[in-house]
């Protein structure tokens, strides 16, 4: 068939090429080896911050308990000071001072428990975190090294990808601005082919057989008039 039929096909075939190049930049494996690795670091990231808060509790706690400890010290302290001034003469007096100074070091003492208590809980996430901050830091460097990946293999498709679109480009101008619309209506929802060949008695867009009238028809068109697909309604170039 005559033009601007070839150069029609010559344009679909570029637009499939273009489309087979633009799909294996998008599916390059070391592409989805760095999701990967974004995927692991958000993970991690999610993780440390939820150490980081545990570990954030436990020091409030732990300030907390220091600042009753220190309270208590100091109260007792001051009866001591007190008992010790020699101000104080009524023995009941003394005896209850007395009371309360052991009771506030018994207080002391279960604080500080508590406080080695809290020490004990922070120290496992103290070694996690370390643990996951080495993690992080080998990750990033990974993720470095998967992206220089990902150009490199890219840097050879893109250019393949340019050359395909300028000889596109100089093909397409070369339409009928009609034709040109029309197959681009029907690329946009037939899966990126608009124009197909009659090759023998089959329509190489949606590989099915055209019925015997249906080519018959087809042959008697003048050379300058395209067909349709009856099934895929395609362009059919014959
Ligand atoms: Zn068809």
């Amino acid at each position: 068939m005559a033009e601007p039929y070839d150069t029609l096909l010559q344009v679909q075939e570029l637009d499939t090429e273009l489309d087979q190049l633009r799909h294996r930049i998008e599916a390059l494996p070391e592409r989805a080896a760095l999701a990967e690795v974004r995927t692991r670091r958000a993970a991690l990231a999610t993780a440390m911050d939820g150490v980081r808060a545990q570990v954030e509790e436990l020091a409030d706690r732990q300030g907390a308990l220091e600042k009753q400890i220190a309270a208590s010290a100091k109260r007792r302290h001051e009866l001591e000071e007190r008992m010790r001034s020699g101000g104080i003469t009524a023995a009941r007096d003394l005896q209850a001072m007395d009371h309360e100074v052991a009771q506030l070091a018994e207080r002391q003492r279960v604080l500080e428990d508590e406080e080695i208590v809290l020490m004990e809980e922070e120290e496992p996430l103290g070694v996690a975190l370390a643990d996951q901050e080495a993690e992080s830091l080998a990750l990033a460097a990974e993720e470095v090294r998967v992206s220089a990946a990902v150009a490199d293999a890219e840097v050879e498709l893109r250019a393949a990808v340019t050359v395909a679109e300028a000889a596109r480009a100089e093909r397409a101008a070369g339409l009928p601005a009609d034709l040109a619309e029309r197959y681009e209506r029907l690329r946009s929802h037939l899966g990126g082919v608009g124009a197909a060949r009659l090759v023998g008695d089959r329509c190489d867009g949606c590989h099915l057989t055209l019925p015997s009238v249906e080519l018959e028809r087809i042959h008697h068109l003048p050379e300058d008039t395209f067909a349709t697909c009856p099934q895929c309604d395609r362009i059919l170039v014959h």
